[in-house]
């Protein structure tokens, strides 16, 4: 017998609205019967997949197999030395990666005040053509910095990050400076304790500048989901910097600063990573504490940086990553040493790894032609780096997006339930976005369609399949998007469409993966788009971080797409060396 779907109308509209108390206008009823039926249409996909012998997938399972037995120390062979900073002496700061910054205030080039006013000038110049910034605190700043450079002066060890400035997501608490998860709902909002994250960095001595602009509650794949001005992408002033970690990747790609955090449920670091031309790095779930983020969907919110090359990626995970005890879900093992797989991938290559490509990857529909050629020729490299590619499959590849929006709708629903507002604020407090996964979440929890039980059960053959491809290989790897990027407005109407630009990223989330998007090339200018950045995706095994950093440190060394700069980022840029223009360019 062929399944009947639940049926959308007005009246189930209306119904689920009342469950979720969102108030919706009688136009606003009309565009929610449409977007629900393309949604359920989605999730109606989870029924074609053969879920009988599969139980639900466990996070709390799949943890208990990551902890270290007691007292295990980190087995790393010692790694070559890391060759000191190439920059030339007469380029500006914000040239400079998180690793030459810190380096040149090791040695005394300049002070952490200088490179705080620095940057605030440059935010205050660059980034009303950007809108990264949500709120800079320059007091707060100038006064971290000043006392580092008190310790510095006082001959007191100074953090890996020492004045290196940066910026956080605005759903990462931070002590004294509002935070607001991109939501009215919250503004206004002053944690009263830094998270894991603005703590762990302070500790290495960044300088937290401000707050990073980013799609309400992290839903959103464009930074469009937002009641403030939308982020626009620097290497393209129309185009989307990606979501929903859009001001992250467009903060460090106009190089107001070098690196910063974003967080990532369902690709929100690697997506704007890659179309921002950045290196994104979500690390496997639990290495890096979610205490202090504010939760997109729990069992699948991971922290991690954004950063110009492999080499800052690694160092700010090597502050990040680590066990705490406030984040139930937090892995007790020790961390590698990340700085060290990098300087192998550089000095060493990467002789008889395995790299796995799917061969649904190429098969997504809509697949850029451009994209494809990054792609190829990242493999090439990899392969004149010492590679081996071996083919493999991951046959629920294409349900990862219906699970992932069953989940997260489901999710966003319950937890959102417990905002108490007046009746009636809902409506207009919340995005449209945001009401739209509590209407779908909504029908999700109440079990039409029996959407969620599928979910967990489609996830668990997820991670299978992760697990069988990576006994073949050592990393997946795939594009991190279908197209290098897409124009301001051009998908808020269609979710579906929008929903699919995490095609390559969710999977990882799924399976609790490392993933990282690292910048392949450019698509050549059109007449329908500029130069645009393409990123290449790679996935490893569960703590397998060192060797995804290695792998992209290996293809980094061989190409320079890196060091592109991006034209929202000139003008006072000018004097950067000639040699950071794209090759090809
Ligand atoms: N685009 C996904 C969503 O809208 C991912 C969000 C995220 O990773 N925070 O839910």
């Amino acid at each position: 017998m062929s399944r009947r779907p639940p049926s959308i109308t007005d009246a189930t509209a209306v119904a689920l609205a009342q469950a979720c108390q969102v108030e919706l206008s009688a136009e606003a009823i009309d565009r929610a019967r449409g977007y629900l039926t393309d949604l359920v249409g989605l999730l109606e996909t989870l029924h074609e997949v053969d879920i009988d012998e599969m139980p639900a997938y466990s996070v709390a399972e799949a943890i208990a197999g990551l902890h270290a037995p007691a007292g295990a120390a980190p087995a790393d062979a010692a790694a070559p030395p890391m060759p000191d900073p190439p920059h030339a002496p007469d380029s500006p700061w914000f040239a400079w990666t998180a690793w030459e910054t810190a380096a040149a205030l090791r040695r005394g080039d300049v002070s952490a005040v200088m490179l705080a006013q620095a940057a605030l000038t440059r935010i205050a110049a660059v980034d009303e053509n950007v809108h990264a910034w949500l709120r800079v605190d320059a007091g707060a700043a100038l006064a971290t910095a000043r006392d580092l450079d008190a310790a510095r002066a006082r001959g007191e060890p100074l953090g890996p990050l020492a004045g290196v400035p940066t910026g956080l997501k605005d759903n990462l608490l931070t002590v004294g400076l509002e935070t607001t998860a991109g939501s009215r709902i919250l503004q206004g909002w002053i944690p009263t304790e830094d998270g894991a994250h603005a703590a762990r960095l302070r500790g290495a001595g960044a300088v937290i500048l401000g707050k990073l602009a980013l799609d309400e509650f992290g839903m959103g794949s464009s930074n469009e989901n937002t009641p403030f001005e939308p982020v626009r992408n620097p290497w393209a002033p129309d185009f989307v910097p990606g979501g929903s970690s859009g001001g992250s990747a467009a903060a460090v790609a106009a190089r107001t600063i070098c690196f910063s955090l974003g967080s990532d449920s369902g690709g929100s670091i690697r997506q704007p990573a890659s179309l921002c031309g950045l290196v994104g790095l979500k690390p496997t779930y639990g290495r890096v504490s979610r205490h202090g983020l504010i939760p997109v969907v729990p069992g699948l919110d991971h922290v991690g940086p954004l950063t110009r090359d492999v080499r800052d990626a690694a160092l700010v995970l090597g502050c990040l990553a680590g066990h705490d005890p406030r984040d139930l879900n937090s892995i007790r093992a020790p961390v590698p040493d990340y700085l060290g797989a990098v300087a192998r991938g550089r000095a060493e290559g990467i002789a008889g790894t395995r790299i796995g490509v799917h061969h649904e990857a190429l098969a997504v529909p809509g697949l850029d032609p451009a994209v494809l050629t990054c792609f190829m020729a990242a493999l090439a490299q990899l392969q004149a780096a010492g590679a081996q590619l071996v083919e493999v499959s991951l046959p629920h590849f294409r349900r990862a997006v219906p699970t992932y929006y069953a989940l997260a709708s489901a999710q966003a629903a319950h937890h959102l339930a417990r905002v108490a507002l007046p009746t009636g604020a809902r409506g207009q407090a919340f995005g449209e976005e945001v009401r739209r996964r509590l209407l779908l979440g909504t029908l999700v929890l109440r079990g039409d369609g029996e959407y969620l039980e599928r979910a967990t059960r489609v996830q668990g053959l997820i991670v299978r399949d992760h697990a069988a491809a990576l006994e073949r290989c050592d990393v997946l790897a795939s594009p991190t998007t279908r197209l290098p990027g897409f124009r301001l407005g051009e998908r808020v109407q269609d979710p579906v469409a929008m929903y699919l630009s995490d095609i390559f990223v969710i999977g990882a989330n799924l399976a609790g993966l490392p993933a990282m998007s690292v910048p392949a090339g450019f698509a050549p200018a059109s007449a329908e788009r500029p130069t645009l950045p393409v990123g290449l995706h790679l996935v490893a095994r569960a703590l397998g971080e060192a060797t995804l950093l290695r792998v992209a440190a290996a293809h980094e060394a061989r190409t320079r797409w890196h060091l592109a700069v991006a034209p929202g980022a000139a003008g006072s840029c000018d004097h950067v060396g000639a040699d950071d223009r794209p090759l090809g360019m």
